[in-house]
């Protein structure tokens, strides 16, 4: 019976402890406050960010200072609804929704609550205390980060939610791209995911670059037109895409993504760059009047991708590539961060 779950004093997690810290092991459980609803945890995936916190012991600016639970790409089944009433009931299945906007009070668009100062992230080490993640067994989530799945879409399915939201809105920051021309940069997960909500929003033609094969073929299946290994200038100058999309995160791909745009196109920026100064060819954003815009997280686009997702318009099922029991979660992690060999790997929380 659901609704006589009993919480477990503990359950196996992710922990990130510092660089090249990562185990596997068992964390004491809390009682969920009143919001909180208890999920039991089937599948999440692995994130750039979170191979940041073990490779380097941070992401970006976010310096991993204590243990931290990792994983924010994570679906799974209310076990325990929140005692206040709000959210859904026991036995849902629901994706999360990782984002708690902060109390700053620096100004930033109302309906982008994305932008707001102080916001936290699941498996996040921006602030201290870090905001624990979710790769857990059981894990305790404000009731208002879930969404509910609909009949017809299985929790596997269900597992590339988070990234498909951070791809859709991507997508979104480029305007209306039903018959234009369009190129990715980066065909990891976000970069493949992007294609995918392009194809899915009625772009021409997609041409997707990237450094190594697997991750093309991935961006093939999901809706590709065209592919380009390696930087080769001249074959991506030829693209002349009214929209890119620059997901590698890295100043060659944002070279390759001006260089890639049209005269008069646009370039979103989704990959993020590490930050401080990056030398980049940028006058050709000057002459060729290139909008560059930034992209980050995402808002209520989950609902969309939910809803695409349940109705099959939006095919995502090639982008995983891996699934490993959680027990097996330290080799999951290491094939994750080849890209050659990877797209997204996911842990497998119920095996
Ligand atoms: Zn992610």
């Amino acid at each position: 019976m659901m609704d006589t779950f009993e919480l477990p004093a503990s359950a196996p997690a992710v922990v990130a402890h510092g660089k090249d810290d990562l185990r596997i092991e068992d964390v004491r459980l809390k009682q969920p406050a009143a919001d909180e609803a208890v999920v039991e945890i089937a599948y999440g995936g692995i994130c750039g960010s979170d191979l940041h916190y073990w490779l380097h012991g941070a992401a970006g600016e976010s310096i991993l200072k204590d243990p931290m639970v990792l994983g924010h790409e994570v679906v799974g089944t209310v076990a325990r609804a929140a005692a206040d009433g709000s959210g859904p009931a026991a036995g849902t299945p629901v994706a999360v929704h990782p984002a708690t906007p902060g109390p700053g009070a620096a100004r930033y668009p109302a309906d982008r609550p994305n932008l707001s100062p102080g916001c936290t992230y699941l498996g996040s080490a921006a602030r201290r205390p870090h905001t624990d993640g979710a790769f857990l067994r059981f894990a305790n989530l404000p009731a208002r980060m879930l969404r509910a799945l609909p009949p017809g879409l299985p929790l596997r399915r269900a597992a590339v939610v988070e990234p498909a939201s951070v791809a859709w809105h991507a997508v979104s920051r480029a305007g209306d791209v039903m018959g234009r021309r369009a190129l990715v940069v980066g065909a990891g997960p976000i970069g493949a995911l992007a294609v995918a909500v392009l194809k899915r929003a009625g772009a021409a033609h997609i041409t997707a670059v990237d450094m190594f094969d697997k991750p093309l073929e991935i961006a093939a299946a999901v809706g590709a037109d065209a592919v380009v290994k390696g930087d080769d200038a001249d074959a991506i100058a030829a693209v002349e895409a009214d929209v890119v999309i620059e997901s590698t995160g890295n100043r060659f791909g944002l070279a390759s993504a001006i260089n890639g745009a049209v005269r008069g196109g646009r370039v979103v920026m989704v990959g993020l760059l590490p930050s401080g100064p990056q030398p980049v060819a940028v006058s050709l954003a000057i002459t060729r009047e290139l909008e560059l815009v930034g992209s980050f997280r995402f808002n209520d686009e989950i609902d969309q991708v939910i809803a695409a997702l349940a109705d099959g318009s939006l095919f995502t099922d090639p982008v995983v590539t891996h699934e490993y029991p959680l027990s097996r979660g330290l080799e999951a992690f290491d094939m994750a961060r080849d890209p050659a060999r990877s797209g997204k790997v996911l842990l497998d929380f119920g095996a």
